[in-house]
């Protein structure tokens, strides 16, 4: 008996892996008793040392692993780590960075790279993998392959294969069982078959509401396209419960010379439609991407798309970088086109004909201060308020915002009072307001904090006193069971209060937390 060991690198603990516990299944279906598959599952953060040795402890004959860009970068010195301890092992690479690099893994101590894909009609999910899964993200592919062109996508133009309905279903309920808190889609487009995607939303809806099976509450994320929504779906999706159901809609650009050059068909006002619908009953969680660096795109016309896209108002945007994968068109035309990149994974986009490195410097300031403020659900009131009296842009916002005060892991404490600091000069911006403003962002985001020095010293008020629900509502009828005449107020489990600098005093439920965006309850009155 050979004894085989598959490991998995995860960019975090609480990821997991698929692709190895599919194919330790597949030997297992395959082979029997025949071979002893062990898998280990380990993060890019733990040290290079441990995650070899939890390798050679077991004294493989096979080692497979699966690279990805994640973990690219550390797999050399694992692989030389291995060959040294492990002399006589036959070490196996398989997954998108090894397919595309095979010479390159072969140079680093891989004895042979693995091309295709494992047989689809594997079940993954044994008990095994459960007993692993714990509470992490659980993944389930429906399909396979994505039927659009992207050039700086490696799934570009491949056959779309579905998998059957009712085994879909089926994986989706096993897995609904599990403690996970979210299932996420690895299908490329999730809903490139847009009457197939509507029955697995129908289905996972209509999970939430069975009680007679052990449905726990977990959230199901898809990655989808925004313009393949018609009428039908976005009322059964209005349908979903609140906090279920996560979209991640790739735009990456509104400016159409950089889409036509990456080959990227987007409807992009039937796109903005449809995402202004799906937001308008805040029950989904949407999360949408730019990339910035795609070939024509300059400085100035990111700016645009990245203010068009803000308006949307989407509960993320997130502000990438172009990566130029192995494998991709992209990749292959870099020098044609004049893109420059790191040459170490991520591969990411340096400079071009079109941004220089200054400009990639200023859209680095400017993701920085949207991922610590946007993007956390983090001063939402406060830039609402400041965007609008001061009639600055979205994106100018952000990128004066990240490079003077950029965020390297700073403490949410400090980094308010810059938060501050920056919005009280902009033009038309009232001291008071703003305080007021960040009085009630501090609140609805964070539990149990102290308020900052300079927004609990204003003017002697009395501010974000933790009182008992009668204390403060208005009826202060002293009892601690809800009746029918009590106002809203008196349902709170836990809450803090402050007086605003207009009289109105906020009030904060910290026992309740909104299902899509997480933030506290918060009620004026
Ligand atoms: S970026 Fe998305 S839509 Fe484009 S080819 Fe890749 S998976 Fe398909």
């Amino acid at each position: 008996m050979s004894k085989i060991v598959l490991l998995a690198i995860n960019a975090k603990y609480v990821h997991s892996s698929l692709a190895v516990w599919s194919l330790a299944a597949s030997i297992k279906k395959r082979h029997g008793a025949k071979h002893d598959v062990n898998v280990i599952e380990a993060n890019i953060n733990q040290n290079i040392a441990d995650i070899a040795y939890s390798v050679t402890e077991l004294e493989p004959d096979f080692v497979g692993i699966s690279a990805y860009i994640w973990n690219a970068g550390i797999l050399p010195e694992l692989l030389k780590l291995l060959r040294e301890q492990l002399p006589g092992v036959v070490i196996i690479l398989g997954g998108p960075e090894a397919v595309y690099n095979a010479q390159h893994w072969r140079d680093n101590g891989a004895d042979f790279v693995l091309k295709g894909q494992n047989d689809q009609s594997v079940d993954p999910y044994t008990d095994e993998y459960f007993s692993a899964l714990g509470d992490k993200l659980a993944y389930i592919e429906t399909s396979r392959g994505c039927p659009y062109s992207c050039a700086f996508c490696l799934s570009a133009d491949s056959s779309v294969e579905f998998f059957p309905l009712e085994t879909v279903k089926e994986r989706i309920l096993k897995l609904s069982q599990t403690k996970t808190k979210t299932i996420k889609f690895v299908d490329r487009t999730f809903n490139c078959n847009p009457k197939r995607a509507y029955e697995l939303y129908e289905y996972i809806i209509g999970l939430q509401s069975c009680k007679a099976r052990l449905c726990t509450n977990c959230k199901f994320h898809f990655e989808v396209a925004a313009d393949l929504f018609d009428d039908k779906t976005l009322n059964l999706l209005a349908t979903a419960p609140p906090g279920k159901i996560q979209f991640e809609i790739g735009l990456q650009s509104f400016f159409e010379p950089a889409l036509k050059a990456s080959s990227r068909k987007t409807d992009l006002i039937k796109a903005e439609k449809n995402i202004t619908k799906l937001l308008k009953t805040q029950n989904i969680h949407i999360h949408v991407d730019l990339i910035a660096g795609l070939p024509y795109e300059t400085l100035d016309s990111f700016r645009e798309s990245f203010d068009r896209a803000y308006r949307l108002g989407a509960h993320t945007l997130q502000l990438g970088f172009l990566k130029l994968l192995h494998g991709s068109k992209l990749r292959n035309e870099a020098q044609k086109l004049g893109i420059i990149y790191d040459k170490n994974p991520p591969y990411e986009i340096q400079s071009s004909t079109w941004l220089s490195a200054l400009d990639i410097k200023i859209l680095k300031n400017t993701e920085n201060a949207l991922q610590h403020t946007y993007n956390k659900n983090r001063f939402l009131k406060t830039i609402e308020y400041v965007l609008e009296v001061s009639g600055i842009s979205p994106f100018k916002f952000y990128q004066t915002l990240g490079s003077k005060h950029p965020n390297y892991a700073m403490q949410l404490e400090d980094y308010v009072y810059h938060v501050y600091e920056f919005c009280k000069d902009l033009t038309g911006v009232d001291n008071e307001i703003l305080c007021d403003k960040l009085h009630y962002d501090w609140l609805s985001m964070v539990k149990g904090k102290n308020l900052p020095a300079f927004l609990k010293n204003r003017k002697g008020r009395l501010n974000a006193l933790r009182l008992t629900p009668c204390a403060i509502c208005p009826v202060q009828c002293k009892s601690k069971v809800k009746t029918a005449s009590c106002p809203p107020v008196h349902t709170l489990k836990r809450n803090e209060h402050a007086i605003l600098s207009t009289g109105e005093r906020i009030i904060v439920d910290t026992g309740s937390q909104n299902p899509v965006t997480g933030l506290y309850k918060v009620l004026i009155n």
